[in-house]
């Protein structure tokens, strides 16, 4: 029964996109989500530290004053390239026009992200060696209040595609968000928008050591990191409930 609606709606959806054609974010190019092209010159397969943004090889943070920015268990940010121009066009799309196909390509990119950090490689491999650690995927949540509005947790869309490529689980209640803030894009100041953001979410999981195993690292998924704000906060309230190991993957940064 699933299938038939799913089909029924492609069939809507393939009809509708010959009347008014979908448009790649990026170029405008008909028939498109973001398009291979717009997609691959945004895609930045190095390193840098997030705070500062200097080329890095190992994929942490600067030693020194940009670590200590950061929360101590999370030892990692990585993105798919910068919050301008494709990106930023198909993440609002996505977001405030509803665009949810769009989550498909930016979970790619970002999965392509993780393949080029972890395996060294531009896109998926085919025997592909996965990295050290046992990892599971989990978005950043909305408030039930916003995503009631929304219809949808972008981060979630992008998660969910995202584990599939990389081939994790994908935990979407391990985190709660138990204030309703306002939005980070409106608060200018890095200060502001980390107090904006103070207590703001909850571990829904308090099992999640006994039932993953300690050595199980969380890759906090979200689709845009400005300030960090948003990853620090939630990276301290799981660092509250004893994960040791996160890593953020966000589509873009800036
Ligand atoms: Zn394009
Ligand atoms: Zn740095």
């Amino acid at each position: 029964m699933a299938r038939y609606h799913k089909s029924v709606a492609n069939i809507f959806a393939r009809i509708a996109d010959c009347i008014i054609p979908r448009r790649c974010a990026g170029c405008k190019k008909p028939h498109e989500t973001l398009c291979v092209l717009c997609a691959q010159q945004s895609f930045e397969p190095w390193i840098r530290c997030f705070v500062c943004g200097a080329r890095r090889t190992t994929g942490s943070f600067c030693p020194g004053s940009c670590r200590a920015k950061t929360p101590k268990a999370l030892k990692k940010i990585y993105w798919a390239g910068p919050y301008d121009k494709a990106l930023r066009e198909a993440i609002g799309q996505l977001k405030y026009k509803k665009r949810k196909e769009l989550a498909e390509r930016l979970g790619k990119l970002l999965a392509q992200k993780f393949y080029a950090v972890f395996c060294n490689v531009r896109s998926r491999p085919s025997n592909t060696s996965k990295p050290d650690f046992e990892y599971v995927v989990v978005p950043i949540p909305l408030h039930p209040n916003k995503e009631r509005s929304r219809g949808f947790n972008q981060a979630l869309l992008i998660a969910r595609v995202f584990a599939k490529e990389i081939g994790a689980p994908m935990i979407a209640d391990v985190l709660i968000k138990t204030i309703d803030t306002e939005p980070q894009a409106r608060i200018a100041s890095r200060e502001e928008r980390l107090k904006n953001l103070t207590g703001a979410f909850a571990v829904s999981k308090s099992d999640f050591n006994s039932t993953y195993g300690s050595r199980t690292s969380i890759i906090l998924v979200d689709d845009v990191a400005t300030t960090g704000a948003t990853l620090f906060e939630a990276s301290r309230t799981l660092e509250k409930a004893g994960i040791s190991t996160i890593i953020g993957f966000v589509v873009a940064h800036g």
